[in-house]
């Protein structure tokens, strides 16, 4: 960890469409990166199978979820393939006074909302998918055991050409060709942008 990221802590907000492997990314890039931390969303979507409360995501329903949201407890918060996704201010301010670097997993909306809040030092990376064919198949696998994951496929791959359409309001657009090579790079640009 070098002195200017404790003094001058990074927010990282890493967006792309949904299935473009955003989620195994971040992971990577938190293993790899001892000064890293990913900010922990507060959303109403079920929990999947895999998913653990409070590690993976803060489960909550609506009724959580508009109270945090009255109260002002929200950085950023949006809703995304029906379901409401928020971070909670304090976790964040929590994080950045130790000196971290701050990860974010969200969507366009959200990170629309941090480039234009008071905090500095922001960096937007989108992801890229090879293809649109590649994301499709990703999330038939991701959602295998879903009952009714034909008609969520198909209602994200719509979402996907609207999240595409903002790719251009990030700094750095990044192709997820290869998981490991897309970390690397990405760990790359969190790199140069301490210095
Ligand atoms: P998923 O439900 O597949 O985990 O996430 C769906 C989408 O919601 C992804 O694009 C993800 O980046 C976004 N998302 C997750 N957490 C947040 C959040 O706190 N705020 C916003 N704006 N988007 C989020």
């Amino acid at each position: 960890m070098d002195k200017d990221s404790i003094k001058n802590p990074l927010i990282i907000i890493i967006s792309s469409p949904s299935g473009a492997g955003k989620t195994s990314i971040c992971k990577n890039l938190i293993k790899l990166d001892s000064n890293l931390r990913l900010s922990i969303s507060v959303t109403t979507r079920q929990a999947r199978d895999n998913e653990i409360n409070h590690k993976d995501y803060h489960f909550v329903d609506s009724e959580e979820f508009n109270y945090l949201r009255n109260n002002d407890k929200f950085l950023e918060h949006a809703k995304v393939f029906n379901n409401h996704y928020g971070t909670l201010r304090e976790d964040v301010n929590n994080l950045l006074s130790k000196g971290n670097d701050v990860l974010f997993d969200i969507d366009w909306q959200g990170a629309q909302q941090l480039v234009r809040s008071d905090y500095s030092n922001i960096i937007t990376i989108f992801i890229l998918p090879p293809s649109k064919d590649a994301i499709e198949e990703r999330l038939l696998m991701r959602l295998k055991d879903s009952g009714d994951k034909i008609e969520i496929v198909k209602s994200r791959m719509l979402e996907f050409d609207t999240e595409i359409s903002h790719k251009d309001e990030y700094k750095y657009i990044v192709i997820n060709e290869e998981l490991n090579q897309c970390t690397n790079e990405i760990l790359q640009i969190i790199k140069n942008e301490r210095q």
